[in-house]
């Protein structure tokens, strides 16, 4: 069956699903719903998935971007995390998903707050964290071994550094995504490969589906009905018990800070195993994060960075650089909220990233956990639906395991032939789609073409990723607007 999803194919989808009934109606198009749908239907079991908004509206668009090695949960001492995410990470990185996975040198500078003691914990950190990458089997050719670098190396990687009292740094390999919202699009496409529905702008409520693109509603007949909508999950399985914690990066140039080539860590003064980075990214950005603070009373649908919180991370990353940031050097900001599991007491940085699955009554709920774990929670929840086992850890997914090299290879992966072709008898779509903004045409198209997107939002905010940068999201908008009504895109 096609990968495709498109407006065509939605209609059609949400016919069946009125008149039909399926093994599993997934509720929420985060990277946790899709992982489920994906692991169901190479299960061989009927599955549809409903999304309130657009693939990756929720959490699963606002996170860091790194495809954790676990290296922070071994500071908290939480082993079986540290172990299942280094596992996940070599399943990504080299099977499912190395086209849209890359390694990062990631550095933590010896600078004049750094003490030696400090120096020597990171390294034991590191060296645990690459014992845990053996134990995992991902080969060293995908992630080198974490060394000791000398100022000169340092000051290469990350020309913003402080020079002041730099002694070296302490470098190691970790995960990280060409783009999250991208890896969810491509989960949701190989799921819709084998079968599953996969429908947006469709609430859930009390049982009943709304199309939200046509007020009708419908009755869905669903064997088990998965709760997978993250830190709203109490709305679908009252009682749940969720500790919110949001969490806020900010986006700058990258010649803001030198045009750095690795990832930068600084600590949090005062605040033990916390840690404010700059994570350089393609298109000449750096994102820097991360906040991780309680959030309570009602949730926002797209949470949004405050003052307060921008100031935290530019002062925070400015401790580690040679020229402090200010306000002016931010491009864009996002905030995201994290579902993580009550229960314990303390700060919100300090919760276990742990996730469970619990089957009660036909609706099974899948919480907690993080992006780099999708693969390991959806095989744990459809466990629980049957005997069948599960097939996702050598399950590509559409666009593995590379592409060419350039833009549309590092996008697309091995689809980047198929995207370029778009632009046949319109070579301007391979062009950007205005000056100073990174997309072509073609990526639109291919959007709305083959990754379900709907609108410009789609386009604008989860396919492309523009409206990380403010500049770009306003300067594309009337062009993105433009080709959402041209009759050829639509498939
Ligand atoms: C700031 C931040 C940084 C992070 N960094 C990392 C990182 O670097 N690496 C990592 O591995 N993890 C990271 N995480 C964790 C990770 O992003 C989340 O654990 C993960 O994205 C949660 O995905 P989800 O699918 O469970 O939830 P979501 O992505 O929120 O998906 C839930 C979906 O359900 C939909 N929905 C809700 N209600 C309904 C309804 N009634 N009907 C239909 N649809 C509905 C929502 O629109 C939403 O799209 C980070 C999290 C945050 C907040």
């Amino acid at each position: 069956m096609s990968t495709w999803l498109n407006a065509t194919r939605r209609a059609r989808e949400l016919d069946a699903l009125a008149s039909g009934r399926v093994d599993v109606l997934v509720v929420g198009g985060g990277v946790t719903g899709c992982g489920v749908a994906l692991d169901a239907a190479s299960r061989g079991l009927s599955v549809a998935l409903v999304e309130k908004d657009d693939l990756a509206f929720g959490t699963s668009r606002w996170s860091s971007k790194m495809v954790h090695g676990g290296l922070r949960y071994l500071a908290t001492g939480d082993f079986a995390v540290a172990m299942e995410s280094a596992r996940e990470r070599g399943v990504l990185m080299t099977r499912t998903a190395p086209h849209l996975v890359r390694a990062l040198p990631m550095i933590v500078p010896h600078s004049a707050d750094v003490t030696a003691r400090d120096g020597l914990l990171v390294e034991a950190g590191h060296r645990t964290a690459d014992v845990l990458r053996l134990v995992a089997r991902t080969p060293r050719a995908v992630l080198p071994r974490p060394r000791r670098i000398g100022v000169a190396e340092t000051t290469r990687l990350l020309p913003g550094v402080r020079r002041e009292g730099l002694r070296g740094a302490s470098l190691n390999w970790d995960g990280h995504l060409e783009d999250d919202a991208r890896l969810v699009v491509a989960i949701a496409r190989t799921a819709a490969g084998l079968g599953a529905s996969v429908l947006t702008r469709v609430r859930y409520e009390d049982g009943v589906l709304t199309d939200l693109l046509t007020g009708r509603s419908l009755v869905p007949q669903a064997k088990t009905v998965v709760n997978a909508t993250g830190a709203w999950a109490d709305q679908i399985t009252p009682g749940t018990k969720l500790r919110p914690s949001k969490g806020v990066h900010v986006v700058l140039s990258a010649a803001s800070l030198g045009g750095p080539t690795a990832g930068m860590t600084v600590p949090v003064p005062g605040e033990p195993n916390r840690y404010v980075f700059a994570l350089p990214h393609p298109d000449g950005i750096v994102h820097v994060g991360l906040t991780d603070d309680p959030l309570d009373g009602p949730l926002p649908e797209v949470p949004r960075a405050e003052e307060h919180e921008i100031t935290f991370l530019l002062e925070t990353l400015s401790r580690g650089l040679e020229r402090p940031l200010d306000r002016s050097d931010v491009l864009g900001s996002f905030a995201g909220v994290r579902p993580l599991i009550a229960g314990e007491q303390g700060r919100t940085a300090d919760l276990s990233r742990r996730h469970s699955v619990v089957l009660e009554n036909g609706l099974l709920t899948v919480l907690g956990g993080k992006l780099t774990t999708y693969r390991k929670m959806a095989q744990d929840a459809v466990d629980l639906l049957t005997a069948v086992p599960c097939r996702t850890r050598d399950l590509p997914l559409v666009g593995a395991p590379t592409g060419p090299s350039g833009r549309l290879g590092r996008r697309y992966g091995c689809e980047a032939a198929e995207v370029a072709a778009l632009a046949a008898g319109r070579p301007e779509l391979l062009r950007p789609i205005v000056d100073g903004v990174p997309v072509l045409g073609v990526e639109l198209l291919w959007g709305l073409k083959a990754e379900g997107a709907l609108d410009a939002a789609d386009l604008l905010e989860r396919r492309t990723r523009l409206s990380l940068v403010d500049a770009w999201a306003e300067a594309a908008a009337p062009a993105v607007e433009a080709l959402v009504q041209d009759g050829y895109a639509q498939a």
